[in-house]
């Protein structure tokens, strides 16, 4: 992923690579033991915009980057139309192993809740080391877990807002009427809160 230049700590490593360093071998949940690769993080760091998912798929485990499959294509697609080129932006995920379903050994349809917690002390430090104006949270899993108050609720330690869009593989499974004015409305939440918070429109 391309990252912004930061300058380098004493022992030559940036805030970033120290990052990577700390959890692309961690084992601080069940999920490391049915994973490939941690997949952390892809975009440019800082970001002026964080898009936080729920978990890798299969094809993110193999190629240790989020949203790479199809839903990740609509993704792109939804920020290439809803932020300007100018904005910079990174996507993460709750969890960045990917979460297998133990009875079919395919994705679980989320990840477990001891999983996210676990997963919450890298995602806390992915924020502080991205510094957003704001979040966009992808899916309703994400958006239960970032809104204050929910059970819970991790903790993003600064008042960065929040908005939320569906997630753009319950829009590949929705059927084609209901399709474009999800996406629509996807780009429209996105665009009003950078318009809003960043004050770009
Ligand atoms: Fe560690 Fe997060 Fe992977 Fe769990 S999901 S093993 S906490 S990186």
């Amino acid at each position: 992923m391309p990252v912004a230049p930061e300058r380098a700590r004493v022992d030559g490593l940036t805030p970033f690579q120290h990052f990577v360093e700390r959890w692309r071998s961690c084992t601080a949940c069940h999920l490391h033991t049915t994973r490939q690769q941690v997949v952390l993080c892809r975009g440019t760091i800082p970001a002026q915009v964080l898009f936080i998912g729920e978990g890798p798929g299969h094809s993110e485990d193999s190629l240790g980057e989020p949203f790479v499959g199809p839903a990740g294509k609509l993704l792109d697609d939804i920020i290439a139309q809803g932020i300007p080129e100018s904005i910079t932006y990174a996507i993460t995920n709750l969890v960045c192993c990917l979460p297998v379903d133990e009875e079919t050994g395919g994705k679980a349809v989320e990840p477990d809740d001891e999983s996210i917690k676990a997963c919450s002390v890298r995602l806390i430090e992915f924020v502080e080391l991205c510094r957003p104006r704001l979040i966009v949270c992808v899916g309703k899993l994400a958006k239960d877990w970032l809104e204050p108050g929910y059970r819970y609720s991790i903790r993003i330690p600064r008042d960065i807002p929040q908005v939320s869009i569906v997630h753009p593989a319950w829009i590949l499974r929705a059927n084609v009427a209901q399709r474009g004015l999800a996406i629509q409305r996807c780009v429209v939440t996105v665009q009003s809160a950078v318009e809003q918070y960043l004050g770009v429109g």
